[in-house]
């Protein structure tokens, strides 16, 4: 067997020549005669790697001096609970962004800890776009913060833009953080699961602004202390070394991000991953064989999702692609059809892959 294109929404394809040197330290990593895995998180050879997986994401990302960067375990999920608890008293308020099955997930657990509102939904469009710039956000006045989600990976839509408001901005960008360059300065806090374009699963980033930092202290205080694994600045005074952190998944991000500098950045990657989106969703424009799901001025250039015109042919296609070695096409249990994830490591000969065989496809079906 040999490696297909790998479609997968998350964990997701990962640069082949990060993976190559990935086995080389599983047995053994520089003079430590022993693997990656096997030595110390408190070793210096470790802190060197945490130091550099920090100095190279602030590079890549564009991240202002001031702000603090933490690596966390629990996945975004855990940050849902997480950014609520540390970013407003309990009782205050906070508007969220629904934009999709994430960020209702958000909203749902800030709920525990504070009074979420919603100031903007696409649910009873089913999820088919992302505010707009200019777009008015309802969002209240007493409101800390405005939590967003810039990528929506299970309805396959993503923000043109960060929002426009007054309040300080809290964003998830776990689908899309990477791709294309972002800024840094206007967000109070962002967080990301790293399994879409920065490395493995169980490794999961947040960068605070300063007012993000004196409200994790304030906060934790108001709420009688917090949990340290919930605690935003107890965590990152520490280096994200409190307690043993995921040494792997870090080191593996380190890598990723070493790829993605020797690339040419940002700028690479939002260029190609523009323009193969839109070879994809032209595609799926040519003919009513397709049925794309997002409205044009919202597509995501990482989750293209789509359906056929007769959905019992789905099965079939996702079956028949995987055969092909067009790895998990599957749209979402949640929702079905397809979805083709376009994640920075993937090689455009998998986009132009899957396009030759959709048309096949439809040639034999349609
Ligand atoms: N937010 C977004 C945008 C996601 O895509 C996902 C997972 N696919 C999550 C949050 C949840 O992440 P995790 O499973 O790492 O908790």
């Amino acid at each position: 067997m040999s490696r297909g294109f790998n479609f997968s929404a998350g964990p997701a394809v990962l640069p082949e020549p990060v993976l190559r040197e990935l086995r080389e330290v599983l047995l053994e990593f520089g003079d430590a005669r022993a693997g990656l895995m096997e030595i110390s998180h408190r070793s210096a050879a470790f802190e060197a790697v945490i130091a550099s997986a920090e100095a190279r994401l602030r590079r890549v990302l564009g991240v202002p001096a001031e702000h603090k960067v933490g690596f966390f375990q629990g996945g975004a999920t855990q940050q849902f609970a997480m950014h609520a608890l540390n970013l407003a008293r309990p009782g205050e308020a906070a508007d969220y962004v629904i934009t999709g099955t994430w960020a209702e997930g958000a909203h749902k657990e800030a709920k525990k800890a504070l009074d979420a509102g919603v100031c903007w939904t696409s649910a009873p469009a089913g999820h088919t776009h992302t505010p707009q710039p200019g777009e008015p956000l309802d969002v209240r006045a007493s409101a800390k913060f405005l939590h967003y989600t810039t990528n929506n990976t299970v309805y396959g839509t993503q923000c043109p833009a960060a929002p426009e408001v007054g309040v300080p901005l809290v964003a998830d960008m776990s689908s899309d953080i990477g791709s294309r360059p972002l800024d840094v300065g206007r967000h109070a806090l962002i967080y990301a699961g790293a399994q879409k374009n920065l490395g493995p699963s169980g490794v999961t980033i947040a960068i605070l602004s300063p007012w993000a930092m004196e409200q994790s202290a304030a906060c934790a205080k108001a709420r009688g202390g917090l949990p340290v694994v919930m605690d935003y600045k107890a965590q990152i005074d520490k280096g994200s070394m409190y307690n043993t952190p995921n040494t792997w998944g870090i080191f593996v991000l380190e890598r990723v991000l070493a790829w993605m500098e020797a690339e040419g950045g940002l700028a690479t990657f939002s260029a190609k991953n523009r323009a193969r989106a839109a070879r994809l969703y032209a595609a799926l424009d040519a003919s009513a064989f397709w049925r794309p799901h997002a409205r044009p001025d919202s597509r995501s250039d990482m989750n293209v999702t789509f359906r056929i015109h007769d959905p019992s042919l789905e099965g079939a296609f996702v079956a028949e692609a995987e055969a092909a070695g067009l790895l998990s096409l599957a749209g979402h249990r949640s929702v079905g059809g397809m979805r083709a994830s376009l994640y920075n490591a993937l090689p455009d000969a998998a986009v132009d892959a899957l396009i030759a065989f959709m048309a096949e496809f439809e040639a034999r079906r349609g």
